[in-house]
């Protein structure tokens, strides 16, 4: 569904992605791993059209990523991105917020659009959320209503960018169930997480990158329970 081949990514000197190389399949969960400054930010920005790339390249569903703006405008169109702050209008409601990008992106009809925010804030437990302001949420509701945002534009994956790291502890669980339901569902995902925890339980595959690149990749238990390179032993706590 997404492949991505040899994609360099560079800000002036500093080469941020030295060759990613990373194939995802429908319906896969990938957890991306790794420090501070590795890239994993980075490459799911190249993913989803916010960054151009400087050499390789990345196939969307078969077509491949070029540097154009209505290109770019029609990947970012397929692929869903939420990241850590949820970027909510705060003068609109949670309704309107979901309804906003169908209405003005994709031009779908004004109720049509409703009947879509109602859906898709039903599937993140808020249904009864249409009305409410941003600032009468929880960090956690927001989150979720965030991700009915993403998921009313029908995304066929969705690019997670530490989307619990905002939020209160006791609310991390609320927003981690949404994504865990969409996971059984069968939704493309990639995230970078740094709950272990359930990256362990909910990863079809982890990806720990280091210095920009994919430094190790395989099944969770694997990656946890068997990491092979010092840095990921390192990064994971073990053998020091
Ligand atoms: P973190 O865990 O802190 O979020 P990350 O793995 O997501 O880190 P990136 O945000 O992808 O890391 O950043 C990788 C490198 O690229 C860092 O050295 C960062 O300073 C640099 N970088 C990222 N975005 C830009 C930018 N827009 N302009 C210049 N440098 C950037
Ligand atoms: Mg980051």
């Amino acid at each position: 569904l997404i492949a991505v081949t040899e994609v360099k990514k560079r800000f002036g000197s500093n080469e941020v992605l030295k060759g990613i190389n990373l194939d995802v399949a429908p319906g896969e969960v990938i957890a991306i791993i790794g420090k501070s400054g590795s890239g994993k930010s980075t490459l799911l920005r190249c993913i989803n059209g916010l960054e151009s790339i400087d050499g390789g390249s990345i196939l969307v569903a078969g077509a491949q990523l070029l540097p154009d703006e209505t290109h770019l405008k029609a990947l970012r169109l397929k692929v869903g991105m939420i990241f850590q702050q949820f970027n909510l209008f705060p003068h609109l409601t949670a309704g309107r917020n979901v309804m906003l990008s169908q209405t003005v992106v994709k031009k779908v009809p004004k109720a049509e659009a409703e009947a879509m925010a109602r859906r898709q804030l039903e599937r993140v437990g808020l249904g009864h959320k249409f009305d409410a302001y941003p600032d009468e949420l929880s960090g956690g509701q927001q989150q979720r209503v965030a991700i009915a945002r993403a998921l009313a534009m029908q995304p066929i994956a969705l690019l997670c960018d530490e989307i619990t790291s905002a939020l209160d502890p006791e609310l991390v669980a609320e927003v981690l169930a949404v994504v865990r339901e969409l996971a059984a569902e069968g939704m493309t995902l990639m995230m970078v997480t740094h709950e272990m925890k359930f990256a362990r339980e909910v990863a079809s595959r982890v990806v720990f990158m280091h210095e920009g690149r994919v430094h190790e990749i395989g099944p969770p238990e694997e990656l946890f329970g068997n990491p092979k390179t010092p840095e990921l032993q390192r990064f994971l706590g073990h053998g020091q």
